[in-house]
């Protein structure tokens, strides 16, 4: 029963790398929507919201041959997501959501030099996409992309380390909220590929590590698709059809990389 967990503890051990602050040490302050725990976005409704269009002429390079098929694991991940004999799917579930929240956080580590409150005054998705953080007061705000993101991953980081959203000692239940605290996690954890993939691709391209973040994002996907952590019109946006990684969800699927 402990198992899975105890490999999560011991990570969460680990500090989570150093967080740069391109924008300067009083940016939150200016910012006026300080993180607390629990409140933003991740508990709320939070829907995509629609923007003007930017320039919709360029195909993003994600997309193009030879990037969207560079994988590091070939063929589906029908066997990695299946549920192993004897595991509960809630530890499943946690542990897997433990790796992708800290594999994501080491990407994120890299590319987060190019990530500024000046190249990214939003956290945009696409052409037309941009997602809102929902502050204390309920409010839907507009937050540089590096400071969402850094709101995400801090409240993952506290959820992953509270023993009432994710038990730890032996015999410990899971809470019967896990589910949505899952979802809530997994679709917070989606923003920010999509943020990375929209605006940052060429870094990770520049860094020859389409294949890794590649099979990250697929991997993430499956899962949450074959756990039901996904909600589809999160990955394609709002209502105007598939935009940023929605497009590449659609790619693959087709490929048959998500097949599970
Ligand atoms: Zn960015």
């Amino acid at each position: 029963m402990s198992f899975f967990n105890s490999i999560g503890r011991s990570m969460a051990r680990n500090p989570r790398p150093p967080k740069r602050s391109p924008t300067g040490p009083n940016f939150y302050q200016d910012a006026g929507a300080p993180p607390v725990p629990g409140a933003g976005d991740a508990y709320g409704a939070g829907a995509p919201m629609e923007v003007a269009p930017a320039d919709p002429a360029q195909k993003p390079l994600y997309l193009c041959n030879p990037f969207v098929k560079a994988a590091l694991v070939k063929g589906s991940f029908k066997t990695i997501v299946r549920l192993p004999n004897y595991v509960d799917v809630n530890e499943w579930v946690a542990v897997n959501i433990y790796e992708f929240y800290n594999n994501l956080n080491l990407f994120y580590g890299v590319l987060a030099e190019t990530c500024t409150a000046h190249s990214c005054p939003t956290m945009s998705a696409g052409p037309a996409l941009d997602y809102r953080w929902i502050d204390q007061n309920r409010k839907q705000v507009k937050l540089p992309a590096p400071t969402y993101i850094d709101y995400v991953m801090s409240w993952v980081q506290q959820t992953l380390d509270n023993p009432k959203d994710f038990p730890t000692k032996i015999g410990a239940d899971f809470s019967p909220t896990f589910p949505t605290t899952a979802k809530h996690i997994y679709r917070q954890l989606l923003r920010v590929f999509a943020h990375l993939y929209h605006a940052h691709y060429n870094t990770v391209l520049h860094l020859s590590s389409e294949g890794h973040f590649n099979s990250l994002f697929a991997h993430f996907l499956a899962f949450g698709k074959q756990y039901d952590l996904l909600d589809v019109k999160d990955i394609h946006g709002g209502s105007g059809g598939a935009v940023g990684v929605g497009e590449l969800w659609e790619k693959w699927k087709e490929m048959g990389v998500l097949e599970a």
